[in-house]
């Protein structure tokens, strides 16, 4: 499977392609414009045409390969704008049940539109940057008042996340059955969350501080027509969401896995998303916002029905009551300093990030 990114070596920065014993330097193979620049977003702005073009070429170049250890791998693309949907249902109802426990799990909007909110793109960071324990406002449990300090409800989310490659026109939305022509390809996600925090600022606007810290992505880009093969067709929806919504059900059967100090605690699948990256486009673009090339949807955490294929630690944990065992006897139900999340998906790599002590 083909998958693009960016690697430095000898002092500069180019595009390459993810081959077998390394990175196949496509700057230097193919010759293209585009690949001399420190990220995808030119080439990405081609369009399908010049995108299935550039994987036959990438696919029959015979080099130059470079050893992983030779190069250093960087930000695959500058990152335009970054909305995270919460796209699917069994992570949904989990948390509505966690966080509204006297309360109908979903809210009433959730089977009627992809919900989502504007997140931080400057803090995007590839896979391998040290994630520094946010601080911040929280209401602990049992206190008489807020206080400020380091999160003590650190958490991960395992997430796909959808690159755009062509731009869309401000005040034209894009017809759900034009959705993908403007995908470029995916990369998974680790939207780091303090939970805490999160909790206590988020009504009525939604998330904010507790998620902008930092949001992980894969080196590898892999395009779309790549996970073409992993299409399958997905459960009715209902109610049948309104016209601009409205295909027949699919998802991508991709394999995923959540690795926490070296065991491996959640397998999973980007079959569990209720809501398309087509539905996501029409509806982030329906009142007429225009999407930039470098733009990254992610799909918010992707949880399935059994424990052990939750995304989230406040689910597998089952928000701290049912704490997770490690192989080596210790238990976790939030991140310590130190801790170690390795996400690994089919065909997409891994996100790796380490949690560094607070600084406040
Ligand atoms: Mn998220």
């Amino acid at each position: 499977m083909i998958a693009y990114g960016v690697f430095r070596e000898g002092g500069r920065a180019r595009v390459g392609a993810r081959v077998e014993g390394g990175v196949l330097d496509l700057a230097a193979a193919l010759g293209d414009e585009a690949f001399h620049a420190p990220s995808l977003n030119g080439f990405m702005a081609g369009g399908p045409s010049i995108w299935r073009e550039a994987h036959s070429r990438a696919r029959e170049a015979s080099g130059p390969v470079l050893g992983l250890d030779e190069v250093e791998l960087l930000m695959p693309f500058e990152v335009a704008d970054y909305v995270d949907f919460f796209s699917s249902l069994h992570h949904a109802s989990n948390m509505g049940g966690m966080f509204r426990p006297d309360a109908e799990p979903l809210l009433p909007n959730w089977r009627h539109l992809p919900v989502g909110y504007h997140g931080r793109a400057g803090t995007v960071v590839p896979s391998g940057t040290p994630i520094v324990r946010p601080c911040g406002q929280r209401w602990a449990p049992g206190a008489d008042a807020p206080s400020f300090g380091p999160s003590v409800r650190l958490d991960i989310e395992l997430e796909l996340g959808f690159v755009i490659g062509v731009a869309s026109e401000l005040g034209m939305p894009v017809p759900i059955d034009r959705a993908l022509d403007h995908v470029f390809g995916l990369v998974l996600v680790n939207d780091w969350s303090a939970r805490d925090i999160q909790a206590w600022e988020y009504q009525p606007l939604g998330p904010f501080l507790g998620k902008s810290f930092a949001t992980s992505i894969s080196h590898w880009v892999a395009p779309l027509t790549e996970v073409e093969g992993h299409r399958v067709p997905a459960g009715a929806q209902e109610p049948e969401p309104l016209p601009y919504l409205r295909e027949e059900p699919w998802a991508y059967d991709l394999a995923l896995e959540v690795e926490l100090n070296g065991a491996v605690v959640a397998r999973t699948s980007g079959r569990h998303l209720y809501w398309s990256i087509a539905q996501q486009v029409a509806h982030l673009t329906a009142n007429g916002a225009s999407m930039r090339t470098g733009d990254l949807l992610a799909t918010g955490t992707i949880s399935g029905p059994e424990r052990e294929s939750h995304g989230s630690l406040i689910e597998l944990s089952w928000n701290g009551t049912e704490p997770i065992e490690l192989p080596g006897g210790e238990t976790r139900s939030f991140l310590e300093d130190g801790d170690e999340v390795v996400l690994r998906g089919e065909g997409l790599g891994e996100v790796r990030g380490r949690i560094d002590p607070a600084r406040c």
